[in-house]
């Protein structure tokens, strides 16, 4: 069980910085606590008592949120909800509408922040490889001599291992910048033991472009999770893509071609077949979406990996 002696709700990020040098050493940081209730309650770590909670979901910064045709900007503390409630952020990001429909339940998805996903940095995160696959960024702060000070660092780079990242002791995640996409088509994949409420065994983020007669791929951006101890853009088959017809033979030799990475330590033959299976069906799925041609993707193709 988790019990806390203090609940604290800063409303600033000054009041946040403020609270954690205070209690330096006996506080821990939560935002919609989805992941930091069941931690506790599996007795992963026994009873649980932390001195201090200090709750950061209401920090105005931490909740904006902003989306042109160029740049996407989130809120550290936005609730995975939002992408299916704003019409123009799923606009900028369409695979993300995808992936929150099916991220855990209501309740859950009102509640589980963006940037608690990223940090809790499990291998199987649902909005890593959509945010990957974006190019994001996170936007992180500390406050050292009174001053905040700030640095950027790709969402890559910062994702260390599972339940690891490159998150310096006090800082906080502030917010999270990606390209905005508009026009792609998007497809989220997603597979786990049963079809919802459940951590996915392995998640595919698929983006497509195509040029204006709907045959070829202008641009390909995919990143996969669930199949090693991080998320991971798969570039080899976005360059093996990009500037190419879509062609049934071509979409089946890039589907193997993430099949050798499967490297996690249980299921990998399965995971191999899912990988496979999810690359045909991710591809054409957001080829439909990006408005393909109904000659280019033909009808027999589609109802194959429906
Ligand atoms: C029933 C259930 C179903 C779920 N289904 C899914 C699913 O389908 N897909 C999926 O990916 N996940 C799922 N999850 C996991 C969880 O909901 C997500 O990982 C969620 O996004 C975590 O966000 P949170 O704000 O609730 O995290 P919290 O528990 O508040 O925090 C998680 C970690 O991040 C740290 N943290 C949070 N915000 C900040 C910040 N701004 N700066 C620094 N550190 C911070 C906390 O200290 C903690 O270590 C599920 C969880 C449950 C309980």
């Amino acid at each position: 069980m988790l019990t806390c002696d203090e609940y604290l709700t800063p409303r600033t990020l000054d009041e946040a910085f403020a609270a954690m040098a205070t209690h330096r050493g006996r506080y821990r940081v939560v935002a919609g606590a989805t992941d930091t209730l069941p931690w506790a309650r599996q007795g992963r770590a026994g009873d649980v008592n932390i001195p201090v909670l200090i709750d950061v979901s209401k920090i105005p910064e931490m909740n904006e949120r902003g989306a042109n045709d160029r740049r996407v900007r989130l809120g550290a503390a936005m609730p995975f909800q939002r992408f299916l409630d704003d019409a123009n952020l799923g606009r900028a990001m369409p695979c993300m509408p995808r992936c929150a429909v099916w991220f855990a339940d209501d309740q859950i998805r009102a509640q589980a922040t963006i940037g608690g996903n990223i940090i809790n940095a499990s291998p199987a995160a649902d909005g890593t490889p959509c945010l990957i696959a974006h190019d994001a960024s996170v936007e992180l702060a500390v406050a050292r001599g009174g001053k905040i000070s700030r640095r950027k660092v790709a969402l890559d780079k910062f994702i260390l291992g599972p339940s690891k990242t490159a998150l310096e002791d006090g800082e906080l995640l502030i917010a999270i910048e990606c390209d905005a996409l508009p026009g792609y088509g998007g497809s989220f994949e997603k597979v786990g033991h049963r079809r919802s409420l459940v951590i996915s065994l392995v998640c595919l983020a698929v983006l497509v472009k195509l040029d204006a007669a709907g045959k070829k791929f202008e641009d390909v951006r995919l990143a996969i999770a669930g199949i090693g101890p991080v998320p991971q853009r798969l570039t080899q088959v976005e360059k093996f893509l990009r500037g190419t017809p879509i062609d049934a033979e071509r979409l089946a030799q890039a589907a193997d071609m993430p099949v050798e990475l499967v490297a996690s330590r249980t299921r990998q033959d399965y995971r191999r077949d899912v990988v496979r299976g999810f690359m045909m069906r991710g591809l054409i799925n957001a080829a439909r979406r990006a408005g393909a041609d109904a000659q280019a993707l033909t009808g027999e193709l589609e109802a194959a990996y429906a």
